[in-house]
């Protein structure tokens, strides 16, 4: 017979995450495990709330303890649904099949949902122990966390009284975090006008492919390539020899994305054309040099093309000069903590309309001043080349504060337990604290979970030890703010 995760301590948290798997629960369609939540909530005799986005608050009373500082434990209900190419499991009805492979569960061909069901098992558990010690707590399970943090934006900030907050949604076992990033979208369009195709142009496209992309705040610190960077780069080098007409262009995929391929047809003057074969192989060769470690599989392909249509030489080395002027990647490191980038953007994506050329930038800051000023910088490039922009609210960042007493509590309980220093950090990413925090005002938050790899993706898994860890840290930390 094969190992149960049923047989993994601590069983209540097992049994707990076990049942959620069989409940479906995708972004925008996580009604029937809050409906569930709710009632094994009211059955064991705690107050429920639901607002009008769909988040649920489950209120548990103090137990064992004469505190009234009220403890948020908050997760997310939503998860990301993905499976292995071929795989017709449905996410709407079919459950999630989890198993055991060696130290780590992980689940039968689709992702697991460990990210977060590992909050909603461990509020589970507290919920119905009635041994332990801890003051009144709130537990608060948002939707759509997900799909662009959407139960936290709509969340309604007058039923959560708790000023201290847990939020278990983080990935590595061992590491406390403190502080995310916020961020805002810039969407621009710079219009151009067009011409035809005279007889003395040469037309060439050019590709660039192989780079690594990856998620634009986690890894961004790692200075890997920006596609449309580079083809912004080689125009502005080629128009240094005679003038380049762009007649289309296309790059990245998301915002959140680092751009890993981008392409674009131009025309020289048939005099210049000699010199379009030579510049972007040398180019070529020294990108490759730049961004050997970063991005090994670099590749450029410079190929003959036909075109009609391309816009003005004005309109051109406009489009040019913005591309090569654009801000991207690490703008500035944190003061406070080691490694952690602080500010950051993202030229995510380019795309051509029929009178206008539209980009997207991204950009994130744990510091609400240095987002904006990253974002003006933004509006200034595009002023200068008579574009527009909209500048959408985006969300905000939870800046760490090294002074916070559920830092230290939290520090000192995980040495109390396991003899060593937690690590303390922040992320380079959103997470729901950075909305919650500004909503509530005035909290005091951590976040930390056991050890997931590969979330978003069928290959996601925990690894189960972590969990007895995540779970006794909580109950422990719990006890200790009760007294
Ligand atoms: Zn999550």
């Amino acid at each position: 017979m094969s190992k149960s995760i049923l047989d993994s301590e601590p069983k209540r948290f097992w049994h707990h995450f076990n049942e959620i798997c069989k409940i479906p629960h995708e972004s925008g369609n996580e009604s029937a495990l809050c409906a569930y939540l709710k009632k094994y909530g009211e059955d064991l005799g705690c107050e429920a709330i639901s607002d009008s986005v769909g988040n649920l608050i489950i209120k548990k009373p103090a137990q064992n303890s004469n505190s009234t500082k009220t403890i948020v434990l908050q997760g997310h209900l939503d998860m990301v649904c993905e499976k292995v190419p071929g795989s017709n499991h449905d996410f709407a009805k079919d459950p999630i099949r989890p198993m055991i492979e060696g130290e780590w569960l992980t689940a039968d061909g689709t992702s697991l949902g460990a990210d977060d069901g590992v909050a909603i098992a461990a509020s589970m558990a507290v919920m119905e122990d009635k041994d332990i010690k801890h003051g009144p707590l709130e537990f608060l399970f948002t939707v759509s966390e997900e799909t662009g943090l959407d139960g936290a934006q709509g969340l309604d900030a007058s039923l959560v009284e708790g000023r201290t907050m847990l939020n278990l949604d983080s990935e590595d076992d061992g590491v406390l975090f403190v502080g995310c990033a916020g961020g805002a979208d810039s969407n621009v369009k710079i219009p151009f006008k067009r011409i035809s195709l005279s007889d003395d142009l040469s037309v060439f496209e050019l590709k660039i492919s192989g780079l690594k992309g990856g998620h634009s705040g986690l890894v961004i610190h790692e200075n890997r390539a920006n596609a449309i960077k580079l083809i912004g780069g080689i125009l502005s080098n080629l128009s240094q020899h005679g003038k380049v007409l762009v007649s289309s262009m296309d790059g990245g995929t998301r915002h959140n994305v680092i751009p890993s391929v981008a392409n674009v047809l131009f025309a020289v003057t048939k005099s210049n054309e000699g010199l379009v074969d030579k510049s972007v192989s040398e180019l070529t060769q020294s990108l490759k040099d730049e961004f050997s470690s970063s991005d090994s599989g670099l590749t450029v392909e410079l190929s003959n093309a036909k075109a009609n249509e391309f816009m003005d030489e004005d309109s051109s080395s406009k489009l040019i000069r913005y591309i090569d002027s654009s801000p991207y990647g690490v703008i500035k490191m944190s003061e406070d903590l080691e490694n952690l980038v602080q500010t950051s953007t993202n030229l995510a994506t380019v795309k051509f309309l029929e009178s206008s050329v539209e980009f997207l930038h991204s950009s994130r800051s744990s510091s609400k001043a240095e987002l904006e000023e990253v974002r003006a910088s933004i509006r200034r490039n595009v002023e200068s080349v008579g574009g527009k922009i909209e500048e959408p609210g985006g969300y905000p960042g939870w800046q760490p504060d090294m002074k916070s007493e559920l830092l230290a509590f939290t520090k000192d309980v995980y040495k109390k337990l396991y003899n060593v220093e937690p690590k303390v950090t922040a992320i380079h990413a959103g997470l729901e604290c950075g909305i919650i925090g500004e909503k509530l005002g005035g909290m005091d938050m951590i976040s930390f979970g056991p050890e997931l790899e590969d979330v978003h993706s069928p290959n996601e898994r925990v690894k189960i030890d972590t969990c007895e860890r995540f779970y006794s840290l909580i109950t422990n930390l719990l006890e200790e703010l009760a007294n």
